[in-house]
C-alpha cells in the first residue's frame, strides 16, 4: 500500500510515524517546508530563546523510519477518482491520502492589519519580529507601548513574555529612562474567552501583577505606519502583533468543488476522519469538536494509522471519539496555569505542569533522548540582539 500524507506539522508527522511503526508500506510525506513547526513555544523563540525549542528538521524527526519518505513540495488539488494528488513540483499516486495542512492567519479585513502587523505564526514571522526588536535596541526605542492584538493563550503568553524579555534588554543594554509597556487588547469581555472564567480571572492578574496592561472588550479598527487605532483613539506605537483570528488552510476552499466545508470553511470529515474515499482530513483543517490544538491533531493522527493498518489486514475501520485535552498557558517564566475537565493548576506548579506537557509533545514525534535537548533548549538564550 502507497500511503501520502500532506503536512510536516502536529498531525502529518505523527501520522506518518505511526503507519511507519505499523508497517503498512511506502509511506510519502510531503510538506512545503523542510521542518517541522512546534508553535506552542514559537511565544519564547520570538522573545529571545532558542530557535532549537521550535524548529526540528523532517529529516531528524525521519531519520529512523526508512520507509517515510518525505519530499518538499506544496499540494495544490487533487484528482480523487484517479487518486491523483497534484503537486507544485509532482504528482503523487495513492492509495490513501491523508492532509493534515494546519489553519492560517486571518485578520478579519482590519485596515493595516495584513501589512502592519507582526505575527509568531510561521519562522518568518518570529525572525521579522526579532529583527525589529533589533533595531529598536540599536537605536534605543523602547521607551514606548507594545501591543499584542488578541487575548487567547498565543496572545497572552506573548504578551507576558515579551514584557520580560523587554525589560532584560533595557536591562543588558542599559538603556536609560526607557519604560517599554506591553498592552494586550481583547475585543470579548474577558481575556482567553474559550477558557474557564476562573482561568481569564486568574490570569488577567497575573499579567496586571508582572505590568502589562489588560485591555478587554475594544475593538483594534486599524494599524497605521505610527499608531494603532483602538475604539476610535489613536495610540502611538511601532509594534502591534497579531495573535487573533485562524482559518482553514485555503488548499480547501481552492478545491471546494471536491471537499464538503462548514460554513466558516472547515472540512466535514466522516466518523472515519475520511473526508472522501480514501482521503482523510486530520488537524486544524476538520470540523470534529476539538480539533484546533496539537494533542487531538496527534489523536487523529494515531487513529487514522491504526484504521489504514486495519483496512491493510482486512479488518474494517473503527469510528474517531473525540475528548477534550488539557489546556496549558505558560504566563512568564515561572508562573503557568493549566486546566483540564474544571481542574486547574496555577502558579509555580501551573508553570511546571506546562513544561512536562511540552516535553510530552516532544516525545510524541522524537525519541525522550532526542526529546530533552529540545526540551531544555528552553533555557537558551538566542544571541543577544
Ligand atoms: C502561535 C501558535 C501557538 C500555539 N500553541 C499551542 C499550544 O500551546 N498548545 C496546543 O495544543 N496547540 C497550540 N497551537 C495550535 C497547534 O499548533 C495546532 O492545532 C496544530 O499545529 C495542528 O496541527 P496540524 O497538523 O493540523 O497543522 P500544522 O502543525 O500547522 O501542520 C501543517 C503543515 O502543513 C504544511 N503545509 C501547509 N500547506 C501545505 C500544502 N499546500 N502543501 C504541503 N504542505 C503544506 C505546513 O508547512 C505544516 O508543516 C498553537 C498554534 C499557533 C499558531
Amino acid at each position: 500500500m502507497h500511503v501520502v500524507v500532506v503536512g510536516g506539522g502536529f498531525g502529518g508527522i505523527k501520522a506518518a510515524l505511526e503507519l511507519s511503526r505499523r508497517n503498512v508500506g511506502k509511506i510519502t510525506l510531503i510538506s512545503d517546508e523542510p521542518h517541522f513547526l512546534h508553535h506552542a513555544t514559537l511565544y519564547s523563540t520570538a522573545t529571545g530563546k532558542s530557535y532549537a525549542e521550535s524548529v526540528i528538521p523532517l529529516a531528524t524527526i525521519f531519520a529512523r523510519h526508512p520507509s517515510v519518505q518525505v519530499i518538499q513540495d506544496r499540494a495544490v488539488s487533487l484528482d480523487e477518482h484517479r487518486r491523483l494528488l497534484i503537486c507544485k513540483k509532482g504528482q503523487y499516486k495513492y492509495d490513501k491520502l491523508v492532509l493534515s495542512l494546519g489553519s492560517v492567519t486571518t485578520f478579519f479585513g482590519i485596515p493595516g492589519m495584513s501589512q502592519r502587523a507582526f505575527g509568531i505564526k510561521t519562522l518568518n514571522d518570529v525572525k521579522e519580529f526579532q529583527n525589529h526588536i533589533h533595531d529598536e535596541v540599536i537605536e534605543k526605542k523602547l521607551d514606548k507601548e507594545y501591543f499584542v492584538i488578541g487575548a487567547g493563550p498565543t496572545g497572552v503568553e506573548l504578551a507576558a513574555s515579551l514584557n520580560e524579555y523587554l525589560k532584560s534588554l533595557i536591562h543588558t543594554y542599559r538603556i536609560k529612562g526607557a519604560r517599554s509597556r506591553v498592552v494586550l487588547v481583547e475585543a470579548a469581555p474577558r481575556i482567553l474567552p474559550s477558557l474557564s472564567k476562573t482561568a481569564s480571572t486568574k490570569i488577567h492578574k497575573q499579567l496586571q501583577k508582572q505590568g502589562v496592561r489588560v485591555v478587554v472588550n475594544h475593538k483594534v479598527e486599524s494599524l497605521k505606519d505610527d499608531g494603532i487605532i483602538i475604539e476610535g483613539k489613536k495610540h502611538p506605537t511601532t509594534t502591534a502583533v497579531w495573535t487573533s483570528g485562524m482559518a482553514n488552510n485555503p488548499f480547501f476552499e481552492k478545491n471546494k468543488d471536491i471537499f464538503q466545508l462548514t460554513p466558516t470553511g472547515y472540512v466535514h470529515a466522516n466518523d472515519h476522519l475520511e473526508a472522501l474515499p480514501n482521503v482523510y482530513v486530520i488537524g486544524d483543517s476538520n470540523s470534529v469538536k476539538h480539533s484546533g490544538m496539537a494533542w487531538p491533531a496527534f489523536k487523529q493522527a494515531t487513529h487514522v494509522a491504526k484504521q489504514i493498518s486495519r483496512l491493510a489486514q482486512g479488518k474494517h475501520q473503527r469510528r474517531f471519539h473525540s475528548h477534550s485535552v488539557p489546556c496549558g498557558i505558560p504566563v512568564g517564566e515561572t508562573w503557568g496555569y493549566v486546566e483540564w475537565h474544571g481542574v486547574y493548576l496555577a502558579g509555580r506548579t501551573g508553570f511546571l505542569a506546562r513544561r512536562y506537557m511540552e516535553l510530552y509533545g516532544y516525545s510524541q514525534l522524537v525519541s525522550l533522548r532526542k526529546a530533552i535537548p529540545v526540551w531544555r533548549a528552553h533555557y537558551i538564550l538566542e544571541v543577544d540582539p
